[in-house]
């Protein structure tokens, strides 16, 4: 092994910085080449890449976002638009790749892999933390730093005005930003799409947090809630309860900025050595991932159809402190 490409792909999460710059370091520090590939798949289409030595990473660690910029390559999902990528791969003398990243960028990678024999390491990489195999993904935890930041001020806003906020939260199918920004917010009921809720349940819970003396409230709802979105929840509990003063507020995309927690930070160092490590051992098609403190690699279809599962003593914490 004498050249890595390292690329992030799918959605963005801060932390990310931080996973390349401890991947070119790492190369260094092992005497390989390292070339970062620009816009995830997109850059390896296009033959957008160039060498990076442990100086091009300096003040990064610090930084949301990837400076490599990411992508959702729609050509990567063809075999023409993954030929090309390979044709790039040899063109630059390219020995394997590590791909920071979601579940959908694991799947690219092991598609790839299974064509072309392209050895990839995997960095878990969302704010989701919905990929098995690791405790955390990279941007997970200082999502969840900005979601209870917010809801700290909207508690503000609600307790002041007597209102009821419902606020939505990311996490595409999961529901792990929800259930642990709503412990971590004190938030009077917590939807998330790996339990079934009702809305009766909900009304319920409405009716019996009033009768507890309580004159605001702040329902935290996961993006992938079945019960229906953020306003039509709200909606349904204002027919119900018309005396409420209702509020929605959608976090969106504030979610994914920022300056990564110092776990996160560290997460992200530990995997983007691991990675490196991995690959001059041989090991190919894996995962990096953390599990109870230790770095563990995880087969990559693993990693993606086993979905992390939300832990049922932390539904029961959200239930019990509601009270
Ligand atoms: P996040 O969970 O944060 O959105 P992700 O990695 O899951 O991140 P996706 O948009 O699902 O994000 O995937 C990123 C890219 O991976 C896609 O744009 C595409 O280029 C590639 N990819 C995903 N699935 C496949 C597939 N089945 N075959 C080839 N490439 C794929």
């Amino acid at each position: 092994i004498k050249k890595i490409g390292v690329l992030t792909s799918g959605g963005d999460s801060p932390g990310m910085n931080t996973a390349i710059r401890a991947v070119v370091r790492a190369c260094s520090y092992y005497n390989i080449q390292c070339i970062g590939i620009k816009e995830g798949y997109h850059g390896l289409i296009n033959n957008d890449m160039s060498e990076l030595g442990p100086r091009s990473v300096k003040h990064i660690i610090n930084r949301g976002g990837t400076f490599l910029k990411t992508a959702r390559s729609q050509e990567f999902r063809t075999p023409e638009g993954r030929k090309k990528a390979f044709e790039n791969f040899k063109l630059n003398e390219l020995d394997a790749l590590v791909v920071i990243g979601g579940d959908g960028s694991f799947t690219g990678a092991s598609v790839f892999h299974k064509e072309f024999e392209v050895p990839f390491i995997g960095i878990p990489g969302t704010i989701d933390n919905d990929i098995f195999g690791t405790d955390a993904t990279i941007g997970y935890d200082t999502a969840l730093n900005t979601v209870i930041e917010a809801i700290d001020r909207i508690r503000d806003s609600a307790t002041s005005h007597n209102r009821v906020f419902f606020v939505e939260v990311m996490g595409r199918d999961a529901g792990f930003i929800a259930l642990n920004s709503g412990i971590a917010s004190g938030a009077q009921d917590i939807l998330i799409p790996e339990k079934k809720d009702s809305l009766e349940e909900l009304l319920q819970t409405l009716e019996r947090s009033q009768q507890a003396g309580k004159n605001s409230s702040i329902i935290v709802v996961a993006e992938g809630e079945e019960l229906g979105n953020v306003y039509d929840l709200a909606k349904a509990t204002q027919k119900k309860f018309p005396e409420y003063d209702i509020r929605v507020t959608v976090l969106g995309h504030i979610q994914r900025g920022g300056s990564p927690t110092c776990q996160d930070r560290v997460l992200a160092s530990r995997l983007g050595v691991a990675a490196v490590e991995a690959i001059l051992e041989g090991k190919s098609n894996l995962m990096a991932g953390l599990r109870s403190n230790k770095v563990v690699y995880t087969p990559i279809e693993e990693a993606i159809k086993k979905h992390n599962q939300i832990d049922e003593e932390l539904i029961k914490v959200a239930k019990i402190l509601a009270i």
